[in-house]
């Protein structure tokens, strides 16, 4: 069942007349490119939203900014429907001068947040369309060390207008050990220069085993993830969803090589409901506020 999306869970998340006007839901995704951001988003959705890429001619033209491509598709899965908007941010990183990279990403988000507000404002508020970013995976390049000051920059300017979710880019490029080191050390980074990254809320009465499963999640950030559309073949003679290498494969949806399934579970199964309210109910509440008091409203 590794094609299985999961996200027909989403009954048990909220009441049942979402479930029948459908979902909408916002991921973007920033990071250098190269990363594999377009390849975990179909490996994530099971989808092909970003086809295969013929290579630029040398002789094209790259922007020299960063820019904001939305993609959207409507999925469906036991009888939910599910609108999902990827946002990509092509250029980020790329440029000899990073220094702003972080802007029109911040931009376009407070951006949906104004369309957002005028919406709410209007009369009619029967039909609002919810086009804000409720979730903003960021691409760590896999380099073992520590994060760089882009990363931290990025993440210092963002953590209070989106949840941010962390993930350590092709970690099959890097052994265990250093994979463990290396999220060791992002941790004490993101603890260091007091970044809010999305937790998995847990609620006081909640059962041991919705506890348990918090808590596991939390232990695997950031998510140390490989992405792939083919499927291979393992020494054993498995047909699964990897990456091929002389020495065998790694498989995306086994958790002993990686933390995609993890993801996953936060992402889509368990936590999408969370991050779509805590967009609301904090982040977006967060910035009206703001927005209205510098008004002098
Ligand atoms: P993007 O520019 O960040 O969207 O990156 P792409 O998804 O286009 O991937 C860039 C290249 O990296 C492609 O050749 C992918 O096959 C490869 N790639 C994607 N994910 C992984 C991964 O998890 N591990 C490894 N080793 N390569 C990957
Ligand atoms: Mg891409």
């Amino acid at each position: 069942l590794t094609g299985f999306v999961g996200f027909a869970n989403l009954p048990n998340q909220v009441h049942r007349k979402s479930v029948r006007k459908g979902f909408q839901f916002t991921a973007m995704v920033v990071g250098e490119s190269g990363l594999g951001k377009s390849t975990l988003i179909n490996t994530l959705f099971n989808t092909t939203l970003y086809p295969p890429k013929e290579p630029l001619p040398p002789s094209a033209e790259r922007p020299q900014t960063v820019s904001i491509e939305s993609i959207s598709a409507d999925i469906e899965e036991n009888g939910v429907r599910l609108r999902l908007t990827v946002v990509d941010t092509p250029g980020f990183g790329d440029f000899v001068n990073n220094d702003e990279s972080w802007k029109p990403i911040m931009e376009n988000i407070e951006e949906r947040f104004d369309s957002y507000l005028e919406q709410e404002n209007r009369v009619n508020r029967q039909k609002i369309v919810d086009n804000r970013v409720h979730a903003c995976l960021y691409f760590i390049q896999p380099t073992g060390h520590s994060l760089r000051p882009i990363d931290v920059e990025f993440m210092r300017q963002l953590h209070t207008k989106v949840n941010l979710i962390p993930i350590i880019a092709k970690a099959d490029t890097l052994t265990d050990e250093e994979v463990a080191d290396f999220k060791a050390r992002i941790l004490a980074d993101i603890a260091y220069h007091n970044i809010h990254i999305f937790q998995a809320p847990t609620y006081e009465n909640e059962d041991e085993e919705a506890l348990a499963e918090a808590e596991e999640i939390a232990s695997k950030i950031p998510f140390a993830v490989v992405g792939s559309d083919k499927i291979v073949t393992t020494p054993d003679g498995r047909q699964v969803r990897g990456r091929a290498y002389p020495w065998g494969a790694v498989e995306v949806d086994n958790e002993d090589h990686c933390d995609f399934v993890k993801l996953r579970q936060m992402l889509v199964r368990t936590y999408m409901e969370e991050l779509r309210e805590y967009t609301n109910d904090v982040l977006y509440e967060n910035w009206r506020t703001e927005k209205l008091v510098s008004m002098g409203v």
